[in-house]
C-alpha cells in the first residue's frame, strides 16, 4: 500500500529489487517528509523562540505547531506535556536521570521486563547502581507473553517506577498495557511506556492508557532521525529537575542562581531540532492520511501470512507467539547461523536484521545469541513475503 510514496523502495540491491524488511530498526521516508525538510531549509530556517524577526517567528510557529501535532497524535492533555528529544533512548535517559534524581533513594526498586530493549534496561540499571536501588525484572512465558504473576510478585512498597515496552522489538508481543497500568497504579506506582515499536503501528492514546510517561522515536514512524518524543504527565514533569542545562531551559540567570523555564522548555536545553520536529509532524500527518487503523490491519494481514508461510519451512522456529502481536517476526532455522542467513538474504536483495536486537537479557532468557528478524511496515507486500520465504528456503539449503 502507498509504495509509490517511498522513492527508496525502487532501489536495486545486489542486482535485485530491494525487499526492505528492517522496519523495526528504522522506516523509510515518504516523499512528503523528505520534501518538508528541504522546504524548511529553503523557506523557514531561523533559530526558534528568541527572535523578533519574521523568519524566527515563522520557524517558531512551525515548531510549536509540531508539538501540538504530536499532542493530538497521542491524545495528550496538553502540549506542555510533549518534550522533544533525540529519540526513545534520550527520552528514557531523561526520565532515568531526572525522575531518578527526584524520587529514587537507596533501597527503592525499579521494575522492567526481560523483553525490554537495552534502551529501556541499561539506563535503569545504571540509575539503580548510582542510587543503591534495585532493578527487578519481570519474566515472560515461553510464548513471549508477559508473566503477569511475575509482575505482581515483584510489585511492592519499594517499587518507585515500572518501565515496560508496549511492543517488543524482537517478539512482536503487544503487552496488555491498560490492565497492567491499572494494576500498577493501584499499588501507587507510575508507569513508563516504551512506545518505540507501538506508536508507528497501533493507535496510542496516552489518556486512555493513563501511562505516566510514553517515549517514541520519529525515525520509526516514517519521520526523520534525531527527533523523538517524551510525553509525561504534568504532575511528574513539574516535580522533576532539568536533565541538561543551557539556553532555553532557564527563566533567569544571575551570578548566584538560575531559575528554570516552564514546561516543556525546562527539559529542552539548547537549540532544538526545529526542522526535525516539523518533519516529524509531516510524518504524523502522512500516517493519519493513510490511517493508522488501515496500517495496523494491513500489517496484521502480512504478519499472519508470513507466519503461516514461515511455519511451513522445515526446521524454522519463530520466537514470539503472542495472540496479540505486531508485525515483527524473529526466527531461527536449524543449522543456520542468523548472521550467515542475513548476509545471504542480502545477496538476494532482502534486508532483514540479525543478532541480539539490543535485547541481550531476552536472548539469555531463551538461551540463544541472536535471531533473524523480519519486520513489516505499511508499504510491504505479500509478494515481498513470498520473496523472503523463497530466499530463506534457498539460503537454508546452501547453509545446511
Ligand atoms: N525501544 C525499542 C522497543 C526499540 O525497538 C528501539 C529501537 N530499536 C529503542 C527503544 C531505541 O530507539 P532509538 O534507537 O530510536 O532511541
Amino acid at each position: 500500500m502507498n509504495r509509490e510514496d517511498f522513492p527508496i523502495l525502487d532501489s536495486q540491491v545486489n542486482g535485485r529489487p530491494l525487499v526492505y524488511l528492517d522496519n523495526a530498526a528504522t522506516t523509510q521516508k515518504p516523499l512528503s517528509v523528505i520534501e518538508k525538510i528541504t522546504e524548511c531549509y529553503l523557506h523557514h530556517n531561523a533559530n526558534v523562540h528568541r527572535g523578533v524577526h519574521f523568519l524566527s517567528q515563522d520557524a517558531t510557529e512551525l515548531h510549536e505547531g509540531a508539538r501540538r501535532r504530536v499532542q493530538r497524535f497521542i491524545n495528550a492533555g496538553s502540549s506542555d506535556e510533549i518534550i522533544f528529544t533525540r529519540g526513545t533512548t534520550e527520552s528514557i535517559n531523561l526520565v532515568a536521570y531526572s525522575f531518578g534524581e527526584a524520587f529514587l533513594k537507596a533501597g527503592d526498586e525499579i521494575i522492567v521486563s526481560v523483553m525490554e530493549h537495552h534502551s529501556n534496561f541499561v539506563p535503569w540499571q545504571l540509575l539503580c547502581e548510582r542510587k543503591g536501588a534495585r532493578l527487578r525484572v519481570v519474566d515472560i512465558h515461553d510464548d513471549g507473553t508477559l508473566d503477569m504473576d511475575s509482575l505482581r510478585s515483584l510489585l511492592s512498597e519499594h517499587t518507585r517506577l515500572v518501565c515496560i515496552t508496549q511492543t517488543s522489538n524482537v517478539l512482536g508481543t503487544v503487552n496488555p498495557l491498560e490492565g497492567i497500568i491499572r494494576e500498577v497504579h493501584q499499588a501507587g506506582v507510575p508507569v513508563l511506556v516504551d512506545g518505540a515499536q507501538s506508536v508507528p503501528h497501533l493507535r496510542v492514546d496516552v489518556q486512555a492508557l493513563d501511562c505516566d510517561f510514553l517515549v517514541f522515536s520519529g525515525h520509526k514512524i516514517y519521520g526523520p532521525t534525531g527527533i523523538g518524543v517524551l510525553y509525561g504527565k504534568r504532575k511528574w514533569l513539574d516535580l522533576m529537575p532539568p536533565y541538561q542545562a543551557g539556553g532555553e531551559m532557564i527563566e533567569k540567570v544571575t551570578l548566584e542562581k538560575t531559575t528554570f523555564n516552564v514546561l516543556p522548555y525546562k527539559f529542552e536545553a539548547g537549540t532544538p531540532d526545529f526542522i526535525g520536529t516539523v518533519a516529524l509532524a509531516e510524518a504524523l500527518d502522512y500516517v493519519d492520511r493513510v490511517g493508522i487503523d488501515r496500517i495496523a490491519a494491513h500489517e496484521k494481514e502480512l504478519l499472519d501470512y508470513a507466519t503461516s508461510q514461515l511455519n511451513a519451512i522445515s526446521g524454522l522456529k519463530i520466537y514470539g507467539e503472542s495472540a496479540h502481536k505486531a508485525s515483527v517476526i524473529s526466527f531461527l532455522v536449524d543449522g543456520c547461523h542468523p548472521y550467515d542467513m542475513g548476509l545471504l538474504l542480502d545477496q538476494l536483495g532482502i534486508a532483514v536484521r540479525t543478532g541480539h536486537h539490543c535485547a541481550d537479557p531476552l536472548m539469555q532468557r531463551f538461551g540463544i545469541t541472536g535471531t533473524v528478524r523480519a519486520s513489516f511496515a505499511l508499504y510491504n507486500t505479500r509478494e515481498e513475503v513470498d520473496t523472503l520465504v523463497r530466499g530463506i528456503d534457498r539460503v537454508a539449503g546452501m547453509l545446511r
